[in-house]
């Protein structure tokens, strides 16, 4: 019934700049303001899955008023920390998260980590719903031995490294060996063999911060591995960045015709994506490049391969125990079909010795505060289509709903169906009624507990600053990896 969403916060709203004084009253037969009948949402989180979500409803709904809160100083996740620097065009979504921003009826707070300076019963309490929207900031672990050895690191963690993630910008990964392994076979895995394996001077144009391209100038790393524990049919990464892989400029790849054997006639019963990823693998595989192209693999300096049917048992210390020197794979063989394809030890063991490791088995969300349900094994809040299981007002979208897959075109999708059902939800009137303070609230605690929150605005002038910090190297932009100095900077 459309009239009874339009009913139950249509009285006095408070005020967004102050709390509501203690014990007033509503005034019924006050005119309703735009302000008063304001629909009060929270967004935790400010990536692709925040945004989209603020989208749909500050789009579908005239009187939605969202307040996306972020832990970091700065937004948009992991397009700015987490999509790879040579790829810029990807980051163009920032152009549609701003202009969200811009709107009148949405604010972000930027420097509030939700479960530490606000809590989620607190926020519920300030607004009508409340949409969790906060990814996947764990990496899972490999469950080894030697996993904590010194030349061991996450690739979640590489990638933050490279791209000024401030948590990480210290990390300074050894590569001073000539061969680093990456364990998983996805697409982050591929961008992190990319960024190891580009020449320096083809990333000096990208926002790479001016550490991360230091370090990679002194790089010796000449090969690249990345081992899966099953076949060629079952990588995760896609075409467009295998391509680029083969094409990459000074490397050659380095693929074991061995392991395709039989695949042609497989390939014809799976899908069409993975058929033409396979094809592609195949052809790298098992094919003469044309003459052109045999030169300019013949004459490169690096290369990477792909080493299947691999599964790590261990990180092999170096002989003085101080760090990894190499890893201890199992030789797997397949069993079962399709997707329930598994891989399992055959008894045999390969040491493969390197001078750097980087985990890239997969991302997980972690619990954000004690009140929200969270499914520990699957590292996702429990949900059905976003709404939070017996949680009523409270929703999740992104990552942390689904799981650490896909790319953002997938986390719009899913963002936006989270959007569809709060605004059901509401239509349905199982909202709270009556007007709600939002930020008004969160502010008086906020101020309370010495946080002061960073403005889409106060971004716009670090914005600013790292694009001039570029400018003079051709950068688009050097960015600011410390949030102390971006404080500094916005006067806080
Ligand atoms: P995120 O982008 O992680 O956003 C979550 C936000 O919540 C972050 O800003 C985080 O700081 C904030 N947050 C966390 N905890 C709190 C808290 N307690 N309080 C407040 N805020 C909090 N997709 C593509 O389409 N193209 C690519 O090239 C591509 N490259 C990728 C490269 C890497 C290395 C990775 C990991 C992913 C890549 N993706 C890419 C996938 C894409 O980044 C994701 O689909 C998308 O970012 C998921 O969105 P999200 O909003 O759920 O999570």
């Amino acid at each position: 019934m459309a009239s009874r969403c339009w009913r139950w916060w249509g009285w006095s709203a408070w005020p967004r700049t102050r709390p509501p004084p203690a014990g007033s009253t509503p005034n019924f037969h006050h005119h309703l303001s735009t302000q008063e009948k304001t629909l009060q949402i929270c967004v935790v989180g400010s990536g692709p899955a925040g945004f989209y979500t603020a989208q749909h409803l500050l789009k579908q709904h005239p009187q939605a008023h969202v307040d996306i809160y972020e832990k970091q100083p700065v937004p948009f996740g992991l397009v700015r920390f987490g999509v790879a620097p040579d790829h810029p065009e990807v980051k163009n979504v920032i152009n549609t998260f701003t202009q969200t921003a811009h709107s009148g009826r949405c604010a972000f707070w930027g420097n509030v980590e939700v479960g530490r300076d606000v809590t989620v019963p607190e926020l519920r309490e300030a607004y009508h719903a409340v949409v969790l929207s906060y990814g996947a900031e764990d990496h899972r672990a490999l469950e080894i031995p030697g996993e904590e050895l010194p030349g061991v690191c996450s690739a979640r963690a590489f990638v933050g490294w490279y791209n000024g993630l401030p948590e990480n910008r210290e990390l300074e990964p050894d590569l001073s060996g000539d061969t680093a392994v990456i364990l998983g076979q996805g697409n982050v895995a591929l961008d992190v063999a990319r960024i190891l394996l580009t020449p320096p001077e083809h990333l000096e144009r990208t926002d790479i911060t001016k550490a991360a391209l230091g370090v990679l100038r002194q790089s010796r790393v000449k090969t690249v591995w990345l081992v899966g524990r099953r076949g060629p049919l079952q990588v995760a990464f896609t075409i467009k960045e295998l391509r680029e892989m083969i094409q990459l400029p000074g490397a050659r790849p380095i693929l074991d015709p061995a392991d395709f054997l039989g695949l042609q006639d497989k390939i014809k019963e799976v899908p069409r994506p993975r058929k033409r990823l396979t094809e592609l693998l195949l052809r790298t595989a098992t094919e003469k490049p044309e003459p052109e192209e045999a030169a300019r693999r013949a004459s490169a300096s690096r290369a990477w391969g792909l080493r299947f049917f691999r599964s790590p048992q261990q990180v092999l210390p170096s002989p003085d125990g101080r760090r990894a020197a190499g890893v201890r794979l199992a030789v797997t063989r397949l069993e079962g079909v399709g997707e329930a394809t598994r891989a399992v030890p055959t008894g045999d063991m390969e040491d493969l010795p390197c001078g750097l490791v980087l985990s890239s088995v997969g991302y997980k969300s972690r619990p954000v505060d004690p009140s929200v349900p969270f499914d520990s094994k699957l590292g996702v809040i429990p949900n059905v289509e976003g709404r939070v299981m017996d949680v009523p007002g409270l929703y999740c979208s992104g990552w942390v709903k689904r799981g650490p897959t896909g790319v953002i075109a997938t986390t719009m999708t899913d963002s936006f169906l989270t959007g569809q059902m709060l605004l059901q939800d509401l239509k349905a009137g199982l909202l709270p009624s009556g007007p709600r303070p939002g930020y008004a609230a969160i502010q008086a605690l906020l101020s309370g507990r010495g946080v002061r929150p960073v403005s889409f605005s106060d971004w716009e002038k670090l914005d600013a600053e790292e694009v001039a910090r570029g400018q003079g190297t051709g950068k688009p932009r050097e960015k600011l990896v410390d949030p102390q100095e971006m404080l500094r900077l916005l006067g806080h």
